[in-house]
């Protein structure tokens, strides 16, 4: 492991606008986790899941990444179905849900408000997921949960966005770490919802994902 750790500690004060919010969300649920959120693995993954940042009824309630609101539902469900997890998923970290050769990270670790990081909290966490793929090199595939998720990861690996155009269902060599990405529109209600993205456009990326990654 290299100087940065692959979670930032829990007091992380990088980004002053976010530590604002934390302490904000603290005051009003106390109860919630409130804190950067570490990724969740299983041991050598080989596909890592990156999200852009906590959902604040999801981890930042909950402090597992996903867990707690609509998209995990979605994700968590996908994930079992193709052997990614194994267990029950009950939307508490305590529900005994493991993940199978995947790790679930996000590319900001912190709630931001509206959803919305900004350039330079995008840039203020980027070691940390950079020490994530440091310290995991069994990780082959990548999985981008929504544009802003791929563009973070392409700035994270210094590879032009021009080079690699998001779009649901594509897949991407990078080049770099022997790292394939592939995209999907993030699996939020909203998307669900307006149909943006369906259960069966989702299942189809994974059938994808585990295509390349046959099970062992
Ligand atoms: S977003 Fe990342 S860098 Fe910024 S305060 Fe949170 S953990 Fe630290």
């Amino acid at each position: 492991m290299g100087t940065v750790p692959t979670d930032p500690p829990l007091d992380c004060d990088l980004c002053p606008r976010l530590v604002a919010f934390r302490e904000e969300m603290n005051a009003q649920h106390p109860d919630w986790f409130n804190a950067p959120v570490p990724s969740f693995t299983s041991t050598d993954p080989r596909l890592l899941i990156v999200g852009l940042a906590p959902g604040m009824r999801g981890a930042n309630c909950t402090g597992r990444p996903f867990t707690g609101d609509y998209a995990g539902d979605l994700l968590y469900e996908t994930m079992l179905d193709f052997g990614f997890a194994t267990g029950h998923y009950d939307a508490r970290p305590d529900d005994g849900l493991q993940l199978r050769d995947a790790m679930i990270t996000n590319a900001v670790r912190c709630l931001p408000p509206q959803n919305k990081p900004t350039g330079a909290e995008i840039k203020a966490c980027r070691p940390f997921l950079l020490s994530t793929l440091d310290d995991n090199p069994s990780i082959r595939a990548v999985l981008a949960l929504g544009r802003i998720a791929h563009e973070t990861f392409l700035s994270a690996m210094e590879l032009r966005r021009a080079s690699f155009a998001f779009g649901h269902g594509a897949r991407h060599e990078l080049g770099v770490r022997n790292l394939v990405m592939f995209d999907s529109y993030h699996c939020s209600r909203y998307n669900t919802n307006t149909g943006r993205l369906t259960t069966e456009m989702f299942r189809s990326v994974f059938s994808d994902i585990r295509e390349f990654l046959p099970e062992a």
